[in-house]
């Protein structure tokens, strides 16, 4: 029995999410590792199939009309990520491997002569390492200096920091809109403007938020502004990063080869235009098209009902969990999304992993690739609970059962 909620019938969406409805190790599946990769409902699923039962060859180049479906099907997909995001025009989304393939790109494409030494770039203290080590590289290329805003102990930015970190040397700031490691929610509006006061862009990492609330580029005036499908429903190994059109103009591209140019001689290339410059070569069609699907199906749910309902489970979880002996909560911010990172006194966080695995209870423990977040507790990871919109209260409760389960025997 599930529990539902005023705003989304938690049952009902239930059912289309085939594989939650499995046994693991002999016990019912609870899935609570979304912030790693979420599940895929079949509408998705099913639209990977329709893919390639009825339109699938290769975009853009082709004049039969297999060719023209999958390349509509594609730029209808791009066309639905730039309403998602709410940018002005569909060419400033490009198609990408993920966020870690966008901050790359973003990064590499600087490193052509826009980023000089003595340039400072700054990135957070709550950063995943895709928004760290691509800035070193950057770095290490062009003298560049890499400098981090602070966070405190509840894992909230130190905001009064950030802006004596701004100068006039400042010309890129990347951070995340939500942690994936702590939930912390960021406030990004404000430090995008204050980034614009000293004339430095901003890329926002978003593979936390853009599944979870509603984002709207333009309002944010976010330069930069990138997702992972594979964290809202859709497929693995597609994503897509906003620019604004006259930056993306001003970057060189990323990758060469096929689809990126406009005329090729032995001596010179010219590019072709916004997006394909930075789409080089045959994509992922099949996930571009299935991430429109992705996106119709979250959108059908709502943003605002989902953003509503995960709240209130967070709420419910950490009030229960803040009960439980031994509980020591990592971030705690006042803005967060619907992520708990834990650890239970004395017990390494990958002996509870492995006991609640026994019991069907999917979580993330170690470093959530944020090592930098670990090193400033101290600790050598955490137990992460990261709940999507199919997520029941329920859940918790065997959530909270395994818990006990695993500190009897590991006390
Ligand atoms: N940034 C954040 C905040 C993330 O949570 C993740 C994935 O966990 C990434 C970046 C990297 O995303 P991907 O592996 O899809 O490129």
């Amino acid at each position: 029995m599930v529990s539902d909620n005023a705003l989304l019938h938690i049952e009902k969406i239930r059912e289309d999410f085939p594989i939650l409805h499995q046994k693991i190790n002999g016990q019912p599946l609870v899935y609570l590792d979304n912030a790693a990769s979420t599940q895929k409902p079949r509408l998705v699923l099913d639209a990977i199939t329709d893919y390639y039962q009825t339109i699938n060859s290769n975009i853009h180049r082709g004049v039969h009309l297999l060719s023209q479906k999958a390349t509509d099907a594609y730029e209808l997909s791009r066309e639905k990520v730039r309403a998602h995001l709410n940018a002005e025009k569909a060419h400033e989304i490009i198609f990408t491997r993920g966020v870690t393939e966008s901050i790359n790109l973003v990064a590499s494409s600087l490193g052509k002569g826009l980023i000089k030494k003595g340039d400072e770039i700054l990135i957070s203290a709550l950063e995943h390492h895709s928004n760290i080590v691509p800035w070193q590289f950057l770095c290490a290329q062009s003298g560049a200096i890499l400098k981090v805003i602070p966070m405190n102990e509840k894992g909230e930015l130190l905001l009064e920091a950030y802006r004596s970190l701004l100068s006039d040397k400042t010309k890129f700031v990347a951070i995340n809109h939500v942690s994936n490691a702590l939930g912390t929610v960021n406030p990004v509006k404000e430090m995008i403007a204050q980034a614009h006061d000293v004339g430095a862009w901003v890329l926002i990492d978003g593979a936390q938020s853009v599944p979870h609330m509603p984002v709207d580029v333009q309002a944010l005036d976010a330069d930069f502004y990138t997702f992972s499908a594979h964290k809202i429903y859709g497929p693995t190994g597609i994503g897509a990063l906003y620019g604004k059109e006259h930056l993306l103009e001003l970057l060189p591209p990323y990758q060469g080869g096929g689809e990126m140019i406009s005329t090729v001689t032995f001596e010179e290339s010219t590019y072709a235009g916004l997006p394909h410059k930075f789409e080089a070569g045959t994509p992922n069609i099949e996930a571009g098209v299935v991430l429109g699907t992705a996106i119709d199906y979250v959108h059908a749910l709502g943003l605002e009902n989902i953003a509503a309902y995960e709240q209130e489970l967070l709420r419910y979880a950490h009030q229960k969990m803040s009960a439980f002996e031994g509980m020591e909560f990592y971030g705690t911010a006042q803005h967060k999304a619907s992520v708990i990172s834990f650890n239970l006194k004395g017990i390494h966080p990958y002996d509870v992993g492995v006991i609640l695995d026994k019991l069907g209870i999917a979580v993330r423990t170690g470093h959530h690739c944020a090592q930098p977040i670990m090193d400033f507790y101290n600790i050598p990871g955490t137990i992460r609970a990261s709940f999507a919109f199919y997520n029941t209260k329920e859940e918790v409760e065997i959530l909270l059962k395994g818990l006990a389960k695993a500190r009897a025997m590991l006390s």
